[in-house]
């Protein structure tokens, strides 16, 4: 069966189909600037040269129906027709306390991510877009739901209730949901077939770094505590958000600064992190060629990221009990050495010690720690897409 992969955001549209016999990728694009001047896709089936299509749409059932004529087009296309698309995956960032795992999407499915909204604002409203999109062009194929949090469901609750009044969890639904969860699930399942282990027998930390960031506990396969929170903006330092800081900062500043809280939310979501203390770049490549030209700023901003992703692994650690393998991932994490080898500096204490040489390893599967009998270091390409794939399937073979 061939899985078709959506991920939607307010103006974007990624996707991928899957030959799920051999999980091989037939085709994958990104579309940009739906509902802006300029919209366009690239789009690249495997084996043939990457084409840009540049033609207005205005919302995003017009840039799935290009996308859909793309696949299907007998010169750049992979397919003959959309019967050969068995179902759809799409990737929904907020499934609230609802979702615990993927799912068939049906009415009341719909109707519980609408109910998400107000949890995602930003992230679930595209995601159902791209959903109503599909129904609407492919009204006879099932779609399946796959959810960035439920992964972190099993989160017990001493670790994502809030020190705060308890009616804000009742009322609200106020709590720690955690994002990224498809990534960690798939990275920390993809480790223990690496090493040939029982998932069951590990204690990992993965570490999704990337623009967001985020870093899991994951004890025999399951998430116990993610540093994501409530929303994205919790834990590690990012590319553009604070991640943890004092609370109080954020009335003395909006006093300071005469500032209301939607410019402070922008402040703390678009123009803190590694941008904000460096004032160059969110951009990891720019910041650490500015540090190696000795900027001072750009080099202070890598220290405070580097170890404030040092103080999860270890705090993460000590609630396992242990840890057998650490895990990088993402832009930075399977890319950056230097960014590895600043995190893992000070945790020699918890027998986490990286092999320089092995540690030169860029975007593959790779072992990087020194094989003395510590923790397993790995790098591990996430693929959020074949989980969602994989998922999609699990569901709708049997329907
Ligand atoms: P997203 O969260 O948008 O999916 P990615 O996982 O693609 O982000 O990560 C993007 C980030 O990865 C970039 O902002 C960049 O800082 C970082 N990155 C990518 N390649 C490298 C590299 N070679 N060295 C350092 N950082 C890198």
């Amino acid at each position: 069966m061939n899985v078709l992969v959506i991920n939607c955001g307010s103006s974007s549209l990624k996707y991928q189909l899957v030959d799920m016999k051999d999980e091989s990728v037939l085709v994958k694009g990104l579309v940009e600037r739906i509902g802006i001047e300029g919209a366009r896709i690239k789009h690249e089936t495997t084996g043939k040269e990457e084409v840009i299509i540049e033609e207005p749409m205005k919302d995003h059932k017009k840039a799935l129906e290009l996308v859909l004529d793309a696949v299907i087009d007998k010169d750049y296309g992979a397919i003959k027709s959309m019967d050969e698309i068995g179902a759809v995956g799409h990737r929904v960032v907020h499934g609230g306390e609802v979702f615990s795992g993927s799912v068939i999407i049906d009415e009341k499915v719909m109707q519980a991510l609408e109910d998400c909204i107000e949890l995602a604002p930003l992230h679930n409203p595209p995601n159902i877009m791209g959903i109503e999109a599909c129904k609407a062009l492919m009204p006879e194929t099932p779609m399946v739901g796959v959810f960035d949090t439920a992964f972190h469901q099993t989160i017990p609750a001493e670790n994502y209730i809030y020190p705060l009044p308890y009616k804000y969890y009742e009322d609200y639904k106020v709590r720690r949901y955690g994002f990224h969860g498809t990534s960690h699930k798939y990275v920390s399942k993809r480790a223990a077939e690496i090493l040939n282990k029982d998932i069951k027998d590990l204690n990992i930390v993965t570490c999704h770094l990337g623009n967001g960031s985020s870093v899991t506990a994951v004890e025999g396969g399951k998430s116990i505590d993610t540093s994501m929170g409530f929303t994205p903006l919790e834990g590690l330092v990012m590319g553009t958000r604070s991640g943890d800081i004092d609370p109080a900062i954020i009335p003395f500043i909006m006093e300071k600064e005469n500032i209301d809280f939607h410019e402070v939310n922008n402040i703390l979501n678009k123009k803190s992190g590694v941008l904000g203390i460096s004032g160059i770049s969110s951009d990891f490549r720019d910041l650490e060629i500015a540090a190696n030209e000795g900027n001072e700023r750009a080099k202070l901003a890598l220290d405070v990221f580097c170890n404030r992703v040092t103080k999860y692994i270890a705090a993460y650690s000590a609630q396992m009990c242990s840890i057998d393998v650490l895990v990088f991932t993402a832009g930075i994490g399977e890319n950056s050495d230097t960014i590895r080898e600043g995190i893992c500096d000070g945790l020699e204490c918890l027998n986490i010690i990286i092999d320089p040489e092995l540690n030169k390893t860029r975007g593959k599967e790779a072992i990087i720690s020194k094989n003395i009998g510590g923790v397993t270091i790995m790098v591990i390409p996430t693929n959020e897409e074949l989980m969602i794939a994989r998922d999609t399937l699990n569901l709708v073979k049997n329907i």
